[in-house]
């Protein structure tokens, strides 16, 4: 059973019954209504991986209406705010990303059916740059002071080819941070501290091709080579935990006119992942390995026109390692539990916190709803039927608080867990 320590417990405990902390948490729940007619709104601005400009524009409008210091638009499509601490804690950022999945045309409007928010993008990550906002509004209403900084960012490119990019971006420009959260699990429940290392390369074998019958043994086959490396990496064995997978996701070679040809080419894609930085490392070497091997048999079966292969990055998702008895994860356990929410640490996990964590700074990915059974649990993210449960949504906007100020401290009061 999973135990914060008692001098977390007694910092916590303190932390939430300061007066200015209670009350943020009932402002937090009295702004329910208005979080979710922001989030509808900002969910129909729409802002494809790579066009966030428009929901980028309206969002930073947001949080200069909320009297945050320097809200800007960085160099790299990221919203940036700050809200000044009073010093003695670390500067620490919060946030949500600005894009979705789905391309211009795709959202027509939000519709309310059986206690949920229907929209392409409502939960995936809209719903974090609304909780953003009513966590600031609360936080100034009841005129919390925190220790250290706290910079509020909606991130751009996370999703898809994005791979992370402005969080990266951003944390490379601001080698000041301390400590990152990012608003980015559909349940609440589950406490995001693992990093999980990823990578997807674009393989291309190539060699001379020819007719299937002329050429026949005078030269070695590209396609042949490729599907020699994907039995090969088909058979390559990895630990159930810490989790690790590998995936051959796509393998093209040939064409309809060419089916009495040997073709010059053939391209696979795949996808590795582990949840430790080790077997990561040993899996990749093995892959790359299969590769190299795979077109040395071909050409050895043969003896003459070497198979070639080009190695593509075509997109990475940094991990590292984090204890689950960090402090933030702690911080993260006591307020669910002080929420009445059960908690869980995931198993896994591919977030903007990735960024943060394989740099070595300590990060979370926590929660945006609040999905206490099997039928709120089910957000059908990145598809078109996409859902966001209402009841309860406020919750995850007072857990977010709750973590941020055991990350920050409160001025004067309560010190934070990194200290
Ligand atoms: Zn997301």
């Amino acid at each position: 059973m999973y135990q914060p320590s008692e001098k977390n417990r007694e910092r916590f405990q303190a932390l939430a019954a300061l007066p200015a902390v209670r009350t943020a948490l009932e402002l937090i729940e009295r702004d329910q209504d208005r979080c979710i007619e922001e989030q509808c709104e900002l969910t129909c601005i729409e802002a494809p991986t790579g066009s966030e400009e428009k929901r980028a524009g309206v969002f930073a409008e947001k949080l200069r209406a909320l009297g945050l210091e320097d809200v800007h638009i960085d160099r790299n499509g990221n919203v940036v705010a700050l809200r000044r601490g009073r010093g003695g804690g670390p500067k620490v950022v919060i946030e949500g990303h600005l894009d979705t999945v789905f391309p211009f045309g795709t959202v027509t409007g939000v519709e309310r059916r059986d206690g949920f928010l229907y929209a392409p993008g409502i939960g995936d990550d809209t719903r974090a740059l609304a909780m953003l906002l009513s966590l600031v509004r609360a936080m100034n209403e009841a005129g919390i002071e925190t220790a250290g900084d706290v910079v509020i960012v909606g991130t751009a490119r996370e999703e898809g080819v994005g791979s992370l990019g402005g969080m990266k971006d951003f944390l490379a420009d601001n080698g000041d941070i301390e400590a990152a959260l990012s608003v980015d699990n559909h349940d609440m429940g589950e406490i995001g501290y693992q990093a999980t290392s990823g990578e997807t390369w674009e393989i291309r074998f190539s060699g001379q091709g020819g007719h299937a019958f002329g050429a026949f043994g005078s030269i070695s086959q590209p396609l042949h080579a490729a599907a020699r490396a994907v039995a090969k990496i088909a058979d390559i064995e990895v630990p159930e935990q810490p989790k690790t997978s590998y995936c051959v996701s796509n393998f093209h070679s040939g064409n309809d006119a060419g089916v009495h040809a040997i073709a010059s080419e053939a391209v696979i894609k795949l996808n590795f992942r582990s949840n430790s930085v080790q077997e990561f490392e040993k899996l990749k070497a093995k892959i790359f390995d299969a590769v190299e091997a795979a077109c040395r048999e071909e050409t050895e079966r043969w003896g003459k026109n070497a198979v070639c292969c080009e190695k593509k990055l075509i997109g990475s998702m940094p991990g590292g390692e984090q204890d689950a008895d960090s402090p933030l994860v702690q911080a993260a356990w006591l307020s669910l539990e002080h929420l009445g929410v059960t908690p869980s640490l995931s198993k896994g996990g591919c977030t903007n916190a990735n960024v943060a964590i394989a740099k070595g700074i300590p990060a979370l990915c926590i929660g945006r709803a609040w999905a206490p059974d099997a039928e709120s649990r089910k957000s059908y993210n990145h598809s078109l039927d996409e859902r966001y449960p209402i009841a309860g949504a406020y919750k995850p906007v007072q857990q977010a608080l709750l973590v941020l100020l055991s990350a920050a401290g409160v001025y004067g009061a309560v010190d934070s867990v990194l200290k």
